[in-house]
């Protein structure tokens, strides 16, 4: 495939602070964006053009599929009828395929344990019986999870004791669940990857994040990981890539134990532990993912520096003053004017050395 040339117009689906930072490294490589979000949306700030509509819209869609040469998409959750028509009319990047399998968790875990990969064991819950069936055979602790729509730690909820299963099953309020068995793991770690549209696949160093109740809260490069275990991750990447005959930038979620590494979850997109790269790569993952999505050469993915990357959740944004004076910090803020509690505000990246 020949490169997307300059002054043409990349079509992101999902108009938020991913959506927004693909934008502008875009516009930055000589690309107009096309933000469709149903929405508020900060994106809609730093784009050529803003539809904003539902993804039931089927005439909207038509319209913003008429009005790009490309489409992709910082939000996995896109409904297969939008991305079935916009399929059609333009070539959607990384593919429908892969957004498939990772709207729902048990396909995704069904998925990549196909390819060899080791997952937290998991069993589909589809009633209350189901449920305790799979608490005795994977015993406590172990996690409930929506196959569907989580995310920052929505729609799980952790069962301490077998007692808790009828709690727990009601939680879910009738939609379809996913029973993981509790991992010990040691850290947590992602890998962020690419893959262009010759193949040809770059992974960024694996970064270490925190989480805290269940959102992001810093990711730091590099990571504390034998030489061993950097090599799997990036294997481990790299074959996921392979066989969805991907494009773009992928986040792979994983679980440092010491029988190994096991994988968490993957999202099919731009991901938060991989803004360090922003001030840590000569290429983040921004501008890798466009490169990608518009046919241009991967860049190297190499880290120049060691980073510490740290959201600016709901009100730490009482911090900016102090951040604002401290040396060796990139502050990234999405434009969001409302300030709420979980709410991401934006990130900034500390260059350690
Ligand atoms: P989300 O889509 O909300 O990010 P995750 O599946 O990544 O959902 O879970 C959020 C966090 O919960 C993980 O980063 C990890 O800290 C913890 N967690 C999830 N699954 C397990 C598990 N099977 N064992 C131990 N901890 C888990
Ligand atoms: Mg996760």
């Amino acid at each position: 495939m020949t490169a997307l040339a300059p002054g043409s117009t990349i079509g992101i689906l999902g108009g938020g602070q991913l959506g927004r930072m693909l934008s502008v490294a875009a516009s930055r490589l000589g690309y107009l964006t096309h933000i469709y979000e149903p929405g508020t949306a900060p994106a809609g700030q730093v784009c050529a053009a803003l539809t904003q509509a539902s993804y039931e819209d089927m005439s909207a869609l038509q319209d913003f599929a008429n009005a790009v040469d490309v489409i992709t998409f910082e939000f996995e959750n896109v409904p297969a009828t939008a991305l079935d028509l916009l399929a059609a009319l333009r070539p959607i990047r990384p593919g429908t395929t892969a957004l498939a399998i990772s709207q729902d968790r048990l396909t995704e875990k069904t998925f990549l344990e196909g390819l060899g990969l080791t997952c937290a064991p998991f069993r589909d819950i589809g009633s209350l019986s189901a449920l305790e069936a799979a608490l005795t055979d994977l015993g406590t602790p172990a996690i409930l999870k929506t196959r569907r729509m989580g995310y920052d730690g929505k729609g799980q909820v952790h069962i301490r004791t077998p007692g808790q299963a009828q709690t727990a099953y009601a939680e879910m309020q009738g939609q379809d669940a996913i029973l993981e068995g509790y991992v010990a793991f040691e850290r947590e770690v992602s890998v962020i990857a690419a893959r262009g549209v010759t193949g040809e696949v770059v992974c960024f160093d694996p970064g270490e994040n925190v989480h805290e109740c269940g959102i992001l809260y810093t990711t730091t490069v590099p990571a504390t990981l034998t030489g061993a275990q950097r090599t799997d991750a990036a294997l481990l990447a790299g074959r996921i890539l392979n066989a969805l005959e991907y494009v773009g930038v992928l986040g792979v979620e994983l679980f440092v134990t010491s029988n190994g590494l096991i994988v968490n979850e993957i999202a099919p997109r731009v991901h938060n532990s991989g803004h360090w790269t922003q001030a840590g790569c000569a290429v983040d993952q921004f501008e890798q993912h466009i490169r990608a999505v518009a046919g241009l050469p991967l860049g190297d993915g190499r880290r120049h520096s060691d980073v510490v990357m740290e959201n600016l959740i709901g009100d730490d944004m009482d911090r900016l003053p102090d951040l604002l004076a401290t040396p060796d910090t990139q502050i990234h803020l999405y434009g969001k004017s409302e300030v709420r509690p979980g709410r991401k505000m934006g990130h900034v990246n500390r260059i350690v050395t």
